[in-house]
């Protein structure tokens, strides 16, 4: 079997991780990885264009066959910091080394590229068969807690459930979550999860209920009623993880971008509104994203939510302040009242004309006592 040509009879490449998994469970892998036993950078970049090389992580990129491949150098690591990033602790070790740090036992297999070889160093094949995620050791969801999410993932991706022995670290990890840990990761997991199309509610629900939530707010967090995967299917959006993740509350530990931030602002300020007009709902939600919008239907009021996005949203007026001026009408705070009072009836009927528009505007001029 050949993942991909490379034409090399070393018994020291070897395809790990995710690769071999989905080999063997018939899968398309999403990318390739390999490891060389020994210096990657020095040993890999005659396979093919060299994309980008990491010497101080002994990494290496390159295109082969129009495909890119990334050839790690074997390396074990030692978490220094529980929680942060691992230092390598070793380059070019040998390649059992290299798949005991790694994260479930399914992700730990290697296949030598030179003839097939199964190299099953920790029961992974086992564990595929029964569909069991198992980590390699009891620290491994305190050196790495965004493992936790990633187990999420897989058993999401693969209907995988937890060894029994992994779920009670899980449990006894999340009972005692030790906040001073690089979030970045978590985070990335996050949106790999959450953000991905497909059957996501079951992970959401998961995460709420095994108290994987725990990683980021200590606080109690109830699964809503609400299905946020159909909000999210009916609605596409780029950042569709926070309309999940959102429900927590605060974010702001995963340390967010100005946009993440104002989705997160946006659907709090709507939801200390009484929202009961078209006008008062359409105000609320003008100047916010999708993803804002559904949040505030995970949290609050999926009927309002879901009645801005079908029939109010876009609706625009064509009359300006220049057409005021021009039915003479003198600027003035009254301008805002007006177009209030326009656009709320086109709220109601978005088929209104600009002539509709101006005299419905003129009819707000002398209406004053
Ligand atoms: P995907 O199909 O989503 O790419 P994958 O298993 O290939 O899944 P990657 O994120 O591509 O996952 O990582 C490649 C491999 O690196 C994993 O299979 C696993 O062996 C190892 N790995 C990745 N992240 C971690 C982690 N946080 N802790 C330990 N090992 C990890
Ligand atoms: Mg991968």
């Amino acid at each position: 079997m050949n993942i991909i040509n490379l034409n090399d009879n070393s018994d020291k490449l070897y395809y790990v991780g995710g690769v071999v998994r989905d080999f063997l469970l018939g899968k398309e892998s999403r990318d390739i990885d390999i490891v060389y036993e020994g210096n990657a950078v020095d040993y890999c970049r005659k396979f093919g264009e060299v994309i980008r090389e990491n010497p101080e992580f002994g990494t290496i990129r390159v295109k082969i066959d129009g495909q890119e491949v990334d050839f790690a150098s074997t390396r074990c690591e030692t978490y220094p910091k529980p929680g942060h990033l691992p230092a390598a602790a070793k380059f070019g070790c040998s390649l059992k080394e290299d798949v005991l740090r790694r994260d479930f036992t399914v992700n730990a297999l290697a296949m030598r590229v030179s003839d097939g070889e199964i190299i099953d160093y920790a029961g992974g094949r086992q564990d595929l068969e029964n569909k069991k995620l198992r980590v390699l050791h009891d620290r491994s969801f305190i050196d790495d807690p965004a493992r936790i999410i990633r187990g999420l993932k897989f058993s999401a991706r693969f209907g995988f459930e937890l060894e029994e022995h992994t779920k009670a670290l899980q449990d006894e990890y999340l009972a005692n979550v030790n906040r001073d840990m690089c979030y970045k990761r978590i985070k990335k997991e996050l949106e790999e999860i959450f953000g991905s199309e497909g059957r996501m509610q079951n992970a959401f629900e998961k995460f709420i209920n095994q108290n994987i939530y725990k990683l980021i707010t200590p606080d109690e967090v109830k699964l809503p009623d609400v299905n946020i995967e159909k909000l999210t299917c009916d609605y596409p959006c780029p950042l569709s993880w926070i309309v999940y993740a959102g429900v927590l509350g605060d974010l702001s530990i995963l340390g967010l971008t100005r946009a993440e931030k104002k989705i997160l602002d946006d659907a709090a300020a709507a939801e200390k509104l009484n929202l009961k007009t078209d006008l008062e709902i359409y105000k609320a939600f003008e100047n916010a994203s999708v993803e804002a919008v559904l949040l505030y239907a995970a949290r609050k009021d999926e009927k309002i939510a879901r009645h801005y996005l079908d029939n109010l949203r876009g609706i625009k007026l064509e009359i300006n302040g220049n057409d005021l001026k021009n039915l003479n009408i003198k600027p003035s705070a009254h301008y805002g009242e007006i177009f209030d009072f326009v656009l709320g009836k086109k709220l109601s009927n978005p088929a209104l004309t600009k002539p509709d528009e101006l005299e419905l505007a003129k009819s707000q001029v002398f209406s004053g006592p």
